[in-house]
């Protein structure tokens, strides 16, 4: 992908893109269009974020944090 279609990307999920939010600390992880293709569920936006997904049940999946220094629930005030 060359970097005007990563821009016209860009632009296109700040404009449509739903806000990913972590389920423990509220932040924004990313913005994502989901697309249903098949047997697959992708969620264009996502590329580049590191977080950990989790089936809560079979049609509910939960985002979080990976790194906890990223996470401000779990910093810890010294
Ligand atoms: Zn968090």
């Amino acid at each position: 992908m060359g970097a005007r279609q990563r821009a016209i990307k860009r632009t296109l999920l700040r404009a449509l893109g739903h806000p990913v939010r972590c389920e423990l600390c509220g932040e924004t992880l990313f913005r994502a269009v989901p697309v249903v293709a098949r047997g697959r569920v992708k969620l264009i936006g996502a590329e580049c974020a590191l977080v950990r997904v989790d089936f809560d049940s079979m049609n509910h999946l939960s985002f979080r944090h990976v790194q906890a220094d990223r996470c401000s629930s779990q910093r810890v005030v010294a």
